[in-house]
């Protein structure tokens, strides 16, 4: 039996898009098996159990290995740390369970490729001191852009050039092959400070990319050309080669979450043709009740139609995600007072979740107000949506810089010194982003003319199928 395996980071995002690059490649090599090792985090990742049941009862070439949830130090559950270092520890302490599981997968299967979540790439170390797993060809797997992977790639380069942490750096403006400038504090959040955890656990696996077999993008080459030229070129990786780049994207899917949220899309279908600013800050992010109240001021002074997605406030005060389940919010008590009453008709707030790729896709709205994960930025693409880039955490603020500056395809939502971002801000953007000016014509325009180029990169003879069909051509039986 022939077999590829594939090992996401826990988190749901990062799953969905493995998950769904597998139903990519089931669809050019059905007989192939697909092996999913799941990792459990002893904190909330993100709920997948009705999305991995879909995916069971759907495809049955899948299969999940669940591995026994670990127990993290708990110190480290106390202590605000990024949730990334948390990950990277789940991960940590899971090594010798994956290769383990990988060995009694390769028991019975022919397996042609291990394809990991880019947080993984350093179980590579493990698998190349294994002469059982050392001749399976591994791949890493980017859920971001392809210019986010430009600066992983040359992450060590900037760790050896560059003495102090990017938050020590006044904001000073980085040079990464193939992307505008990084003002240094937009860099990825844990890697702000050279002596955080997650710094070094990021610094160690970004190290283990070149020496993968190729490098596997949810990104399509059109949206983000000088990036690919630059890795191409072997820019980003200066002292040794580059792997095989394949931009397979956009790789998205309409299931998110148990149990389907209705009231929204019945919502949207009694307003106008794009009336509708969608504010939605993927499966982690949280404001704190301040924000929150700004954002509610904001959205009534614009006057605009809006549907917003509301969470709890985080318990501790610089926490800007959900990293235990959180009951559902108590709206009256969070929004001001009236609010929802004077907003009624014209406005929804829906508590916690929402089908997005179904509201994105939905003709009433008109706009995004995105965190700009980068699954929701390909979500709006494809709907040929425009944005407003409001990043919370992770690579988000990079992201920013990237669809604002050189994708040019969201609008800056742009915050206070302290990180604030007032109601008069909140009232401009949506403002701006949902009439006609200048700068809101050329994003929607970018936006649709980016839609086009995405379904062309999916179709037959697309950039995206051609480097998907190179792909899975090297998996079968040499
Ligand atoms: N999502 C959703 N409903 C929500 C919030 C998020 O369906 O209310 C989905 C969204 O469509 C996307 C994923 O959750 O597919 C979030 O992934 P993204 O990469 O945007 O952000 P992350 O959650 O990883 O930060």
């Amino acid at each position: 039996m022939e077999a590829i395996v594939l090992y996401p980071s826990p988190a749901i995002g990062h799953l969905i898009a493995l998950v769904e690059l597998g139903k990519l490649v089931l669809t050019l090599k059905p007989s192939l098996s697909i092996h999913i090792i799941m990792t459990t985090a002893p904190y909330n990742a993100g709920d997948t159990s009705a999305y991995i049941a879909s995916v069971s009862a759907t495809t049955p070439s899948i299969t999940f290995h669940h591995l026994p949830p670990i127990s993290l130090p708990p110190e480290l559950l106390t202590a605000s740390v990024h949730h990334e270092a948390l990950m990277f520890e789940v991960l940590r302490i899971n090594k010798p369970i994956v290769a383990e599981t990988l060995r009694s997968i390769s028991q019975n299967h022919t397996v042609h490729a291990f394809i990991m979540d880019f947080f993984c790439a350093s179980i590579i170390n493990v698998f190349s001191s294994d002469q059982q797993l050392k001749t399976i060809p591994t791949y890493v797997f980017i859920t971001s852009g392809i210019g986010f992977l430009a600066s992983f790639l040359y992450f060590p380069t900037l760790h050896e050039t560059i003495q102090k942490s990017f938050k020590d750096l006044n904001n000073a403006l980085l040079d990464i092959p193939g992307l505008p400038q990084i003002p240094s504090f937009d860099m990825p959040k844990p890697l702000l400070d050279r002596t955080d955890n997650a710094y070094k656990y990021f610094l160690e696996s970004t190290t283990y990319y070149p020496k993968s077999d190729g490098i596997i993008v949810n990104s399509f080459e059109s949206l983000e050309p000088r990036a690919v030229k630059a890795i191409l070129d072997g820019l980003c990786v200066p002292d040794a080669p580059t792997p095989p780049l394949y931009c397979i994207g956009p790789l998205i899917t309409a299931k998110g979450k148990k149990g389907t949220e209705f009231e929204s899309l019945k919502w949207l279908d009694a307003q106008p043709r794009e009336s509708v600013v969608f504010l939605c800050f993927g499966s982690l992010g949280l404001f704190s009740r301040e924000q929150l109240k700004d954002i509610a001021v904001g959205l009534e002074r614009s006057g605009q139609r809006f549907l917003w997605v509301v969470r709890n406030p985080p318990p501790k005060k610089d926490q800007s995600v959900v990293i235990w389940d959180s009951p559902d919010p108590d709206l009256d008590s969070l929004l001001p007072q009236g609010f929802l009453d004077r907003t009624k008709g014209r406005g929804l707030v829906v508590k916690n979740w929402v089908p997005q790729v179904e509201l994105l896709n939905h003709g009433s709205v008109g706009g995004f107000v995105t965190h700009c994960g980068w699954n929701s930025v390909l979500e709006s693409i494809c709907a040929g949506v425009p944005m407003v880039a409001w990043p919370i955490y992770a690579e988000q603020r990079f992201n920013k810089v990237v669809l604002v500056e050189e994708i040019k395809i969201a609008l800056p939502m742009n915050e206070s010194e302290d990180g604030f971002v007032r109601a008069s801000e909140v009232e401009k953007r949506v403002i701006e982003l949902m009439t006609s000016s200048e700068s809101s014509d050329s994003v929607r325009k970018r936006a649709l003319s980016m839609k086009d180029e995405a379904r062309a990169a999916l179709s037959d003879g697309g950039s995206s199928r051609v480097a998907l069909t190179k792909l899975s051509e090297l998996w079968k039986r040499g």
